[in-house]
C-alpha cells in the first residue's frame, strides 16, 4: 500500500486525487492595488465563484478575493456527489416558512441540480460528469422509509426515474453485503469538483470578474460602501458577499459562531482493472449511506474507488488518513484487501446547528450577504444560493432568499472554546443510539 502524504503547503491545493488529475492549475494574481467594484465576493469556492459569475451575467462589476487558490476549500476536495436535496429534512421548518416555504425548499433541492447541469453545459466544462446515484439503507427501517421519499418526489413532479432496490437485488448496485436496500435516482450523479470550480472560475473571468488568489481578507470596514482590506490592497464595493463557509474564522463575528468546521476524509485506490471496477459498482453510480459520519463513494473517470467518510469536530485530522479510512473501506468492500491507496486528504465541512444552510444578509449591515453551512451537502445548494444572492443584490429582492432567511440561523452554544466538544458529544449520542438500535 503506498501512502501519499495528505496535505501540501497550506496556501496551495491539498495534495489530493483532484489536484493530481485536474490538469494545469491556472493562477490568478495577488491583489496589489486599491480597486472599486459594485460587488466584492470573498471566497473562491462554489459559493463565491458562482455568485460572482451570476452577478457578472447581470452586468455588475465584481472582484473576487480568495485567500489561497480557487477551489482550495471544500469545493475542490469533496466527494463529488451531485445529489438533490437541501439540508436533511426540511419538512420540520414549516413553522418558520409555512407549507409553501417547505415546498419551495423541496423544489429548490431538485432544481439546484439543474443549475449545475446547465452551468456545465453552457460553459462546456469538462468535469467527468456522470448521472446516477443510489441512496443506501443501513437498516430495514431506512429501506422502508424510501417508499415515502419516492412518493414525495413524485408529488413534487420529480422528472427523473427513481427505483427502490430490495436487499436481494443490491448486487445490481454495489458488490457489498452490508446494505438493506437502496433508492436509485438517475437525476443525481457525480463529477470532478475541482475541475468544475476551476471551469466556473474561467467562465466568470471571461465575463469580466476580476479574480485574485493568495489574497486573504484581513479586515472589513462596514458602511454604505464596504472596505475590504487585504495586506497589499483594498477593495471598495457597494455590496459584499461572504462565501468563506467553514473557513470564515473571526472575519465577520456576527456569523462565526453559526458554522462549525468538521473534518471529513477521502482516499482513492490505485486505478482498478475494468472487470473489478464494473463488478464493484456496475452502473457507475454515486453511493452514500445513512450512518452518522456516513460513507460516500464512487468510481473516478480513471476507475479508482474514491471513498470518503467521517465527521471530526476535534479540529485535529487523523495523523495518517489512509490508515484511518482503509478499515472503513474494507468493511464495505473486503475484497479490496490487496488494493493500494494512492491518495488521501481531508477537508472542512461547515456544519450548522439545524443542518440547514444559512443564506441571507446581515441585519445590521444589509449590504453584506452570505451563504454558508451546507452541512456536507453543498455541491448543488451552493449553486442555488449563488443565484439567490445575485438576484437579491441585482434587483434588491429575492423571494427565495426570504424563504432561506426564514429558517433560523442559530448560533452554536458554548462560545468558541466549547462549541466543538459539545457538538462531538451530541454526535456520540446519535452514534450510540445507532449502534444500540
Ligand atoms: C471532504 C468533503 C466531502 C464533501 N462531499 C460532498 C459531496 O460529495 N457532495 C456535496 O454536495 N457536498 C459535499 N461536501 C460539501 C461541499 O463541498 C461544500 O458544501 C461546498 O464545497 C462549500 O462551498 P463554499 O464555496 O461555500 O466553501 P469552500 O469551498 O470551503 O470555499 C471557501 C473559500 O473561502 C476562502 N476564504 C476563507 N476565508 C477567507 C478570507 N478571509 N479571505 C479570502 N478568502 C477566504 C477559503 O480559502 C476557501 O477557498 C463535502 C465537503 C468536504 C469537506
Amino acid at each position: 500500500m503506498t501512502q501519499a502524504k495528505p496535505s501540501g503547503s497550506a496556501s496551495e491545493h491539498a495534495r489530493s486525487y483532484y489536484a493530481a488529475s485536474a490538469g494545469p492549475l491556472p493562477g490568478y494574481p495577488i491583489l496589489n492595488a486599491d480597486l472599486d467594484a459594485d460587488v466584492c465576493v470573498i471566497g473562491g469556492g462554489f459559493t463565491g465563484v458562482n455568485t460572482a459569475l451570476e452577478l457578472a451575467q447581470r452586468g455588475l462589476s465584481v472582484i473576487l478575493l480568495e485567500a489561497r487558490r480557487i477551489g482550495w476549500g471544500a469545493s475542490g476536495r469533496n466527494g463529488g456527489q451531485l445529489i438533490r436535496g437541501i439540508g436533511h429534512d426540511v419538512s420540520g421548518f414549516a413553522r418558520h416558512v409555512g407549507e409553501e416555504g417547505v415546498k419551495y425548499l423541496e423544489r429548490a433541492g431538485i432544481e439546484s441540480v439543474d443549475v449545475v447541469r446547465q452551468r456545465i453545459a453552457e460553459h462546456a466544462i469538462d468535469c467527468d460528469l456522470r448521472w446516477g446515484f443510489c441512496e443506501l439503507a443501513n437498516t430495514p427501517a431506512q429501506f422502508a422509509a424510501f417508499k415515502s421519499e419516492q412518493a414525495r418526489l413524485a408529488d413534487l413532479g420529480y422528472e427523473h426515474p427513481t427505483r427502490r432496490v430490495g436487499p436481494k437485488d443490491m448486487h445490481q448496485i454495489v458488490a457489498s453485503e452490508v446494505y438493506a436496500g437502496g433508492l436509485l435516482d438517475m437525476g443525481s450523479g457525480h463529477l470532478h469538483p475541482l475541475k468544475l470550480v476551476l471551469g466556473e472560475a474561467r467562465a466568470a473571468a471571461s465575463l469580466g470578474v476580476r479574480l485574485f488568489e493568495q489574497s486573504p481578507v484581513l479586515e472589513l470596514v462596514h458602511g454604505n460602501c464596504v472596505e475590504v482590506r487585504c495586506a497589499t490592497g483594498t477593495v471598495r464595493a457597494a455590496s459584499l458577499v461572504l462565501g468563506c463557509n467553514a473557513h470564515l474564522d473571526e472575519l465577520e463575528p456576527r456569523l462565526s459562531g453559526k458554522v462549525l468546521p468538521a473534518g471529513s476524509y477521502i482516499i482513492t485506490t490505485e486505478p482498478l482493472p475494468e472487470t473489478l471496477a464494473t463488478q464493484l459498482i456496475p452502473q457507475n453510480l454515486a453511493l452514500c449511506d445513512q450512518k452518522v459520519g456516513l460513507d460516500y463513494y464512487r468510481l473516478t473517470a480513471d476507475r479508482r474507488l474514491l471513498f470518503g467518510g467521517a465527521c471530526h469536530y476535534s479540529g485535529r485530522d487523523p495523523a495518517d488518513i489512509g490508515a484511518y479510512m482503509r478499515p472503513k473501506l474494507l468493511k464495505v468492500f473486503p475484497q479490496l484487501q490487496d488494493v493500494a491507496i494512492d491518495h488521501q486528504w481531508g477537508g472542512q465541512i461547515g456544519i450548522t446547528a439545524n443542518r440547514f444552510p444559512q443564506v441571507g444578509r446581515l441585519r445590521q449591515f444589509p449590504n453584506v450577504y452570505y451563504a454558508q453551512g451546507y452541512s456536507g451537502h453543498g455541491l448543488n445548494v451552493t449553486h442555488w444560493a449563488a443565484r439567490l444572492l445575485a438576484e437579491a443584490i441585482h434587483t434588491g429582492h429575492s423571494r427565495g432568499l426570504d424563504v432561506f432567511s426564514g429558517v433560523p440561523h442559530m448560533t452554536f452554544p458554548g462560545g468558541p472554546a466549547l462549541r466543538a466538544p459539545l457538538l462531538a458529544l451530541g454526535m456520540l449520542w446519535h452514534r450510540m443510539r445507532e449502534i444500540l438500535a
